[in-house]
């Protein structure tokens, strides 16, 4: 896709954020290029369209960026998945593991119905463990997980294997 070259160029890399060592993509610069910011929105509303997705399901906090204008322009309601203790109502939690500990997302009870066909969408995937948690909070309510989403895959991390088979849909691959 020939838009992809310019999505990639508009992503900054920052050394040693949040900590040494680390490459951090930051997709902030890519939200200040209108034209690579509605490219890559727009890549994936041609492909989930015609897809009958009820759901876009985001990923605090970048999930919710990339998530809303694809729900619209798609016609699935979008779903917050949010970090612990966001949520005032009940919630359906799942714990994941980091490179130092655990972390949760949580998702409101009753907000996927079963049987929904579900898009998750978030800026990134490195290890996949976080979609991994997001992709276990739609299945346990009861809806098909169509495909995973994100901006920027990190290819080196491998992180498709810990998806299980469920489809892994990215714009722009890094090393
Ligand atoms: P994973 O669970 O796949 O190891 O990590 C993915 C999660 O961490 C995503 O929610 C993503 O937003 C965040 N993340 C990890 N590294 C980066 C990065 O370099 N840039 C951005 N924007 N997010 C990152």
């Amino acid at each position: 896709d020939p838009r992809v070259p310019r999505i990639n160029a508009a992503i900054r890399i920052v050394p040693d954020f949040p900590k040494p060592g680390i490459l951090f993509r930051d997709v902030t610069t890519l939200l200040l290029d209108h034209q690579a910011f509605k490219d890559s929105i727009d890549i994936f509303v041609e492909r989930y369209k015609e897809q009958k997705i009820d759901v876009v399901a985001g990923i605090e906090a970048r999930g919710f960026i990339f998530g809303p204008p694809v729900a619209l322009a798609i016609g699935a309601k979008f779903v917050p998945m949010r970090k612990p203790r966001k949520l005032p109502g009940e919630v359906v939690s799942e714990e994941y593991t980091l490179e130092y500990g655990t972390d949760r997302i949580e998702m409101h009870v009753g907000a996927v119905q079963p049987g929904e066909r579900a898009l998750i969408i978030d800026d990134l995937i490195a290890t996949g463990g976080t979609l991994r948690a997001a992709i276990n909070l739609l299945e346990r309510v009861g809806a098909q997980v169509v495909e995973c989403a994100c901006v920027i895959g990190l290819s080196d991390l491998k992180g498709q294997e810990k998806l299980g088979g469920r489809p892994l849909f990215i714009l722009v691959e890094c090393e």
